[in-house]
């Protein structure tokens, strides 16, 4: 097993963006009725043993949160519940788990792998989310390889994601209750991936109170017209702006600041303007933001459309990272007549300077023990394959950064640092 795919969707580049009128998903098409709700899975009824990988091509077990949960592919191979290996990493210093139904996700996100009109043709165990497989493994089975690896663990930070489903707030509570009964979160922090469509202020209140460390919403799209067009009525999914700022300033409120944050993937049709005073917005009320590359995931609404412009996508991560660990501020920044950052606004040889040292370029997320702004979160190749690397899950070396000032348009000329 690999974290790596084969790759057919690279970005365009050279000055140019993926502008709202492009950026259209299809529509989903209908479920035939035996396969709604899991209904393949349910009906069959399969007991699961030990950990599942995707794909096995038999039925695929019935497996259910709390008790089951789902991790990345690069998670699993790090816990060495599965055996691979990933291009340029030892290990992802993250185990992000994702909570698992036999119903899937009721939402329809149209970037989303996991979103709901796939069970048409992929029980929800076996769909692919953010570029590669992920195994379910039983939750105890979990906390018993972390609890027995106690200091030495690869991991510096743990995370559930949850996702739209009537179990999801209890099973959080249940996953998060299981793991601090045995592994102190303060030495290895827990962040929460919320899913604010079900969930109340007192929901984040709980998570809180029972020793969660970062709260982060997802907010992904950009603006409310780009959320809306989707995850929410334009893809006939549940989720509503008002509802994600709702539970945003909820996690503010009560985890502080510093301790929330909201993910934003670039590209789906903002400008850059647009997604920078996003970022400018979160950092004003104390938070972070942490981004992605939109990828044409496959079997997505929006795998017809192109990735991310590499030149588009640097640019808003160089200036996301300014403006989150730097202190600069979007209104210092120059932007042209199509919403582009045309200048960052800091001396040529303190830009330099930034980008020499790789940290904007690689992923972003959480912290983890090296640094308050290097992630514990390094999704390996999550937002692109590793052959055009967008967000860089280890440190950039010289050759990576001569590419990305290529990328940027800021290529060096030969014999001059
Ligand atoms: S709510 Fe999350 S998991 Fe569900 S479809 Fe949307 S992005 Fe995917």
């Amino acid at each position: 097993m690999t974290c790596l795919k084969p790759e057919s969707h690279l970005p365009r580049d050279g000055g140019t963006f993926n502008a709202a009128a492009d950026m259209q998903p299809r529509a989903p098409a209908p479920t035939p009725a035996p396969a709604r709700n899991g209904g393949r899975v349910r009906a069959a009824n399969q007991p699961a043993e030990g950990v599942y990988l995707p794909n096995n091509n038999f039925q695929t077990p019935a497996m259910r949160s709390p008790d089951y949960v789902q991790m990345s592919t690069a998670a699993a191979i790090t816990l060495g519940v599965m055996p691979g290996q990933m291009h340029r990493c030892g290990c992802t210093r993250c185990l992000n788990l994702l909570l698992t139904y036999p119903e899937g996700c009721r939402a329809n996100c149209a970037y989303c792998g996991l979103a709901r009109h796939r069970e048409a043709d992929r029980d929800y165990a076996d769909r692919n989310f953010i570029r590669v497989d992920w195994p379910a493994v039983p939750m105890a089975q979990v906390i018993d390889i972390v609890a027995g690896q106690g200091d030495a663990t690869p991991f510096h930070r743990m995370c559930i994601s949850m996702i739209t489903h009537p179990n999801s707030d209890e099973d959080t509570v249940s996953v998060l209750k299981a793991w601090t009964r045995r592994i102190d979160p303060s030495s290895l922090p827990v962040s929460i991936l919320s899913n604010p469509t079900t969930m109340t202020r007192a929901d984040v209140k709980i998570l809180h109170e029972l020793g969660a460390d970062i709260f982060t919403v997802a907010l992904d799209a950009a603006t409310p017209e780009l959320f809306d067009r989707t995850r929410g009525k334009g893809v006939q999914s549940p989720h509503s702006w008002a509802k994600y700022w709702e539970i945003l300033k909820d996690a503010r409120e009560i985890f502080g600041r510093q301790k929330f944050g909201a993910h934003i993937i670039v590209g789906m049709g903002e400008t850059e303007y647009e997604v920078l005073s996003l970022v400018q917005r979160i950092v004003d009320l104390g938070g972070h933001s942490h981004m992605f590359c939109f990828f044409p995931e496959r079997g997505s609404l929006m795998d017809h459309l192109p990735a991310t412009p590499r030149d588009q996508w640097r640019r808003v991560q160089l200036a996301r990272y300014l403006i989150d660990y730097r202190g600069m501020r979007v209104e210092q920044m120059r932007f042209d007549e199509e919403g582009r950052v045309s200048d960052f606004g800091l001396p040529k040889n303190e830009l330099d300077d930034v980008i020499a040292k790789g940290v904007a370029f690689r992923t972003s997320g959480c912290p983890g023990k090296f640094a308050e702004d290097i992630s514990a979160c390094d999704r390996p190749y999550g937002d692109s394959p590793p052959s055009n690397i967008a967000s860089y899950p280890f440190p950039p070396n010289k050759t990576d950064i001569g590419k990305i000032r290529t990328q940027l348009g800021m290529a060096r000329r030969p014999g001059v640092q």
